[in-house]
């Protein structure tokens, strides 16, 4: 193992020169004569009206260079952006390359209503074609989903119109939101905490703090929360009333369509979860007991328990995770060795940098970059396995046809979860001594708590306000009343207070771009564990499968991934219960730790 990583990437491979790169420019000018081209193509391209016209092919060999080519540009912009956010020509570049993908995404639009137009026999011999057959349940679904929408001119009329309209809303909240300030005293001192600053004394470890700040926190919500109950009102009514137009009864379709997954799958994972509340509802009691208060209230959940100060260098975090990744394969850590080797990593702690982390691919090169902070906490640690894991997701989709490389956001998380969860137990079972390990643990469990809790009551909140919408504006009273039940509900009532402005603080309900921003990570999650689980049992030569998992992610339904790969129907409780049970054994191991406590 080499000694030493450095924690600065390399983007000069794909184009040399920064945000100043001549070769850089000279690739964004191609892709914009490449689409004027190809948007001719398309509209003159005449519907096949035999199985023998070969004319599909050679458009989609052509979109896939085109979106390859775009996708490159797109993930080199962002990198300039996250590794110096005061690089105002990469600000630019980014303005160039939204407009080329805009481009794109209409022609896309254009290509699956003449997709939709095909006579269904012809279709069905095209399929035949064994260059087509592999791809063709993307091209089904193309085609479907473009059949399912109004005809071309209506569906534009609602896109031109849900910029100022739909996506309206969505930008009016986060100016409501950059306009709040949320009083704070601490030492004496009097300040103005942004939303994001305020949120973050959530996990204060004193009492006195949490309590101020939620107190602070739900009356600068509450002064807002006309405007807000306003906005979320006009957001959801603009989409129920496209979703009428459609003719779509169920205000879930969008959603699921999008996640490639069935209600029923989607009903019984919250049935296997509301099942299973009671270890987490005794864990959040002797969370309370080990703080001193009777019940938890919502400033509490994220409460620190224990103490974990171990710092690890960068090194060390980099040998923690090849070592532990090396237990369930072979692919896995000979891919983050190169990883590190050949500088995929942005990580230096210096000011200037953005906040967060992430990985893009660079479909031209079959390279990733993963940008974080490193400044040795246990959770950079995780977090660097976590972009880990995204990075071998594409890594090992190189190998398929570029039409099955596209996943959706609820099997996104699988390569990263799991990577991360490789990491996080092994943190558990070394650490260095009690103290740490009970704070180790209790941020894996606080991770099960959001997605099984927190979660839960977003989903339930979001569909039965959308359901109470149907018939008319929503008042800020009820909306408030639905979260309180919710909250109760999801939480098996184990709080003494809740956080019944949930709705206006939390961003999600408020996105445009993905509709229900929630169920889909508590998928990722138990789905991932549920994978997990297998690796656990089956041991190092588990891997192959996890690989041909993987590969499949971007071209079957979630149900047909997990019978194909997992032997598992979603639509039966007991695999969800597997991964529900992963999260159980931790609390059982808190509750032995902190018996006497
Ligand atoms: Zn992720």
């Amino acid at each position: 193992m080499r000694s030493h990583y450095e924690e600065t990437w390399d983007l000069d491979v794909f184009f040399a020169g920064g945000s100043d790169s001549p070769q850089f420019a000279k690739h964004l000018q191609s892709i914009k004569k490449q689409l004027v081209q190809f948007e001719e193509e398309i509209e003159n391209w005449k519907i096949p009206t035999t199985g023998q016209d070969t004319s599909l092919l050679g458009l989609l060999e052509e979109m896939q260079e085109i979106s390859d080519n775009t996708g490159q540009a797109g993930a080199f912009v962002s990198c300039l952006q996250a590794q110096n956010s005061n690089d105002s020509k990469a600000n630019e570049l980014r303005g160039i390359v939204t407009t080329l993908q805009a481009k794109l995404d209409s022609i896309h639009t254009l290509f699956d209503e003449k997709l939709s137009a095909i006579e269904e026999n012809v279709w069905l011999s095209l399929l035949e074609r064994p260059d087509t057959q592999e791809i063709e349940f993307v091209l089904n679904e193309k085609r479907k989903q473009a059949s399912e929408k109004l005809p071309k001119e209506q569906e534009s009329l609602i896109h031109a119109l849900s910029v100022d309209g739909y996506h309206g809303w969505g930008e009016l909240y986060d100016t409501i939101v950059s306009k709040i300030k949320i009083p704070f005293e601490e030492k004496g001192e009097k300040t103005e905490l942004s939303v994001g600053q305020a949120a973050n004394k959530f996990s204060s470890p004193d009492p006195q703090v949490r309590q101020q700040i939620f107190t602070a926190w739900e009356k600068a919500w509450e002064q807002e929360s006309d405007l807000l109950a306003d906005t979320l009102n006009h957001l959801a009514g603009f989409r129920l009333s496209v979703y009428n137009q459609r003719k779509w009864d169920d205000f879930l379709k969008e959603a699921l369509t999008y996640n490639r997954m069935s209600e029923e799958t989607l009903n019984v994972m919250w049935e296997a979860i509301s099942d299973h509340k009671q270890p987490f509802v005794d864990f959040l009691y002797r969370k309370a007991e080990i703080l001193g208060v009777e019940q938890l209230s919502w400033q509490d959940l994220d409460a620190p328990i224990g103490k974990a100060n171990k710092a690890y260098s960068y090194q060390e975090g980099a040998d923690f995770i090849l070592k532990h990744f090396s237990e369930f394969g072979d692919d896995l850590p000979r891919f983050t060795e190169k990883a590190f080797e050949e500088r995929w990593i942005e990580a230096e702690d210096r000011p200037g940098k953005r906040p967060g982390g992430f990985c893009t691919s660079f479909p031209n090169s079959k390279q990733s970059r993963i940008f974080m902070t490193y400044s040795g906490t246990p959770g950079n640690v995780s977090t660097l396995a976590h972009e880990l894991g995204h990075a071998f997701h594409s890594h090992v989709l190189e190998e398929v046809n570029p039409f099955n490389r596209d996943y959706a956001m609820n099997v996104a998380e699988t390569a990263s979860t799991f990577a991360e969860m490789i990491v996080a137990d092994a943190s558990v079972r070394e650490a260095q001594n009690e103290d740490e390990k009970l704070a180790l643990l209790e941020d894996k469990i606080q991770r099960s708590v959001a997605l099984l809790m927190n979660i839960h009551a977003r989903f339930l909140f979001e569909t039965r306000f959308y359901e109470e919408r149907k018939n008319g504006i929503v008042s800020k009273d009820r909306l408030n009343e639905l979260m309180t039940e919710a909250q109760k509900e999801a939480y098996g009532d184990a709080l003494k207070e809740y956080h019944p402005l949930f709705w206006g603080s939390k961003l999600h309900f408020f996105i445009t771009d993905v509709p229900f921003y929630n169920f889909p990570y508590t998928f990722g999650y138990l789905f991932s564990l549920g994978i997990y689980a297998k690796a656990l049992k089956e041991g190092k030569s588990y891997e192959k499968k996890y690989i041909a998992l993987l590969q499949d992610t971007g071209s079957m339904t979630v149900e047909e991934l997990a019978q194909k790969h997992l032997n598992v129907d979603l639509t039966k409780k007991d695999f969800w219960e597997q991964g529900i049970q992963l999260c159980i054994q931790d609390v059982k191991e808190f509750m032995h730790m902190t018996r006497k406590a």
